[in-house]
């Protein structure tokens, strides 16, 4: 806002008193929006043309490898993920011991993030963690290191919560999948069990006239494990995987740490081009010029081509998993940029958050700019998730329609933010379930939206009345606090007194209450009883322990979350 200021030569009480008129609070320190400065403009008679500051902090690259004709052939990128325990430690394991790709028996010695194994002449590249937090954390920070995703799943457990979880996470980053139906050594093994659980998930095995490999391994025996690696081949074969080493080199951070006696290493994959020691870079706010470059089985080299797994070190700081690596030309150019872009994030800490509101989004829809609105849905029954699903999927007009990019049974996790977070505009429906403690933290910081509703029909209006771009919601709650249960009491005839320590906002006696159990909402009700050291409360304050009592309800649990809650009658207009 400041620097708003200062270009158009106007003092920063006069910008303020601007759009404090028009209902706008600004302070100094504020971005301002693209409208509010084109509002500022016209009110100041100057001329703008907006620039995305972002813009700036990009390096410019249009280049397209599809056209280019120095493009070669690269190995495919592969990331395996699933249920725990369903075996993805074992396989990466597996994989690594039986394929090394250098000659010599000592094998990998060195982490590096990454391994790169070879199959018929042909190398792959293994991300070294599994999971789909990873993954979605980098995607979340624009890094698609991902070419193939392996889902594992074990033959004698079937589909489980975060094999929908990876699945949801794949498909909504656009990758194609390969699924490794694990612990096929296993007496129990059932893997038509599985393809008919993925079937219902919209998985379809070639086999039963799908579009996906299904590879059945045991990370034990080894069996299988060829039939994966070709499996894979075959799938890169098919995307044409290219890049061009002759370019200057752009790889993908995937983990970074500060190593005893080298400073900050990055481990990266190279996504283009070739990276030589002596290379002046640019990663995220960090830069350098390349001292070492360290491969998977403990060599130094001098040089690496894309997909190469690689530890690499001269960097001044320690970049972050999925911050991008770019060459330039001279070690001023990478300092200024990082320093740059250091300052913006400063700033944008500082600043208020930038993720959509609702109020955004149903502005965006109007406008036309949104097509499809990406939610994720949570229940807290199958029953209810599913006749959700069924309405919201029935939901659409001729301009908008929902995009249902995960769903489940179950409170709203960190994961499921993470994934809003990477995907643009998404918000979170929940039925009966309620965030707290971490979720309701990190959903703040990341400023995703959390919309909790009791009654499926508000649900399904809500949605039909964003989509028609026409209003913003109508709030008709307020949460006025959160209280932990550390310990509960049962007193005789009296009933269970919760031992509390509020997390949030205040709790007072008599309030609208609800109990909510791993984030599912169990029961509403009223305070009946508030006592701060047997002492009856009228409030208690965020950060105080006390003791409370829920109307008709004694199943409190250790653990539990107690909200307090008021209805408000604002309705907000057109
Ligand atoms: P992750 O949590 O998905 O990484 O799973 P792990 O790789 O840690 O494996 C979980 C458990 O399953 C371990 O006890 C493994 O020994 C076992 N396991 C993994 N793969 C196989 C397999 O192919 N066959 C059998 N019988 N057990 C397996």
């Amino acid at each position: 806002m400041y620097e708003f200021a200062e270009k158009v030569n106007q003092s920063m009480s006069s910008v303020i008193s601007v759009l404090f008129a028009l209902g706008m609070m600004v302070t100094k320190n504020d971005f301002l929006s693209k409208d509010e400065i084109e509002i500022l403009a016209e009110e100041f008679e100057v001329e703008v043309v907006t620039v995305n500051p972002l813009d700036e902090l990009v390096v410019a690259d249009d280049y397209d490898v599809e056209e280019d004709e120095e493009a070669v052939e690269r190995p495919p990128v592969i990331t395996i993920m699933g249920h725990v325990d369903h075996g993805k430690t074992s396989l990466l394991d597996r994989i690594r011991t039986s394929k090394v790709a250098d000659k010599e028996a000592g094998g990998i010695t060195q982490h590096v993030g990454a391994y790169q194994v070879e199959k018929n002449g042909k190398k792959i590249t293994f991300v070294d963690t599994p999971g789909h937090a990873a993954f979605t954390e980098m995607r979340a920070r624009g890094a698609q290191a991902t070419d193939i995703v392996i889902i594992v799943v074990a033959a004698d457990d079937g589909v489980m919560p975060q094999t929908k979880e990876a699945i949801s996470h794949t498909k909504a980053a656009g990758v194609p999948m390969i699924v490794a139906i694990n612990k096929m050594d296993k007496e129990s093994a059932n893997p038509d069990n599985v393809k008919s659980q993925l079937s219902e998930l919209g998985v379809m095995a070639t086999d039963w006239g799908g579009e996906h490999e299904f590879v059945p391994v045991s990370a034990h025996s080894g069996m299988g494990i060829d039939a994966l690696l070709e499996t894979i081949l075959l799938q890169a074969e098919v995307m044409e995987l290219k890049a061009n080493p002759t370019r200057s080199a752009k790889a993908t951070v995937v983990e970074a740490s500060v190593a005893k006696g080298f400073g900050p290493v990055a481990n990266v994959i190279i996504k283009t081009g070739t990276l030589r020691i002596g290379d002046n870079v640019v990663v995220g706010n960090t830069y350098g010029r390349i001292k070492a470059i360290k491969l998977d089985d403990g060599s130094n080299v001098k040089e690496i081509l894309p997909s190469t797994p690689a530890a690499i070190v001269g960097l001044n700081a320690v970049p972050k998993a999925g911050d991008e690596l770019v060459v330039m030309d001279t070690d001023k150019e990478v300092r200024e940029l990082a320093e740059k872009r250091a300052e913006y994030d400063r700033a944008k800490v500082l600043s208020k958050t930038t993720k959509a509101t609702i109020d955004d989004l149903s502005a965006l829809i109007a406008e036309g700019q949104l097509k499809s609105l990406p939610v994720i849905i949570k229940a807290d029954v199958q029953g209810s998730l599913e006749a959700i699903k069924g309405s919201l999927e029935k939901l659409r007009n001729d301009e908008v329609k929902v995009n249902i990019i995960h769903e489940g049974v179950g409170g709203v996790t960190e994961s499921d933010l993470t994934l809003a977070d990477a995907s643009e505009h998404a918000i979170v429906l929940g039925f009966n379930v309620r965030p707290t403690g971490a979720v309701k933290k990190k959903s703040k910081e990341l400023g995703i939206e959390i919309r909790s509703y009791a009654v499926i029909y508000d649900l399904l209006d809500e949605v039909k009345a964003l989509l028609g771009g026409m209003m913003s919601p109508v709030i008709s709650e307020e949460v006025t606090g959160q209280a932990d249960v550390r310990e509960t009491f049962i007193v005789g005839k009296v009933g269970t007194i919760a031992g509390c320590k509020v997390s949030d906002g205040s709790i007072s006696r008599n309030a609208k209450a609800r109990l909510i159990r791993d984030g599912i909402v169990i029961y509403e009700s009223k305070i009946s009883s508030l006592k701060r050291f047997n002492e009856d409360a009228k409030e208690v304050k965020n950060g105080y322990e006390c003791g409370i009592m829920i109307e008709n309800f004694n199943d409190i649990k250790e653990g539990d979350v107690i909200e307090t809650y008021k209805d408000v009658e604002e309705q907000v207009t057109l």
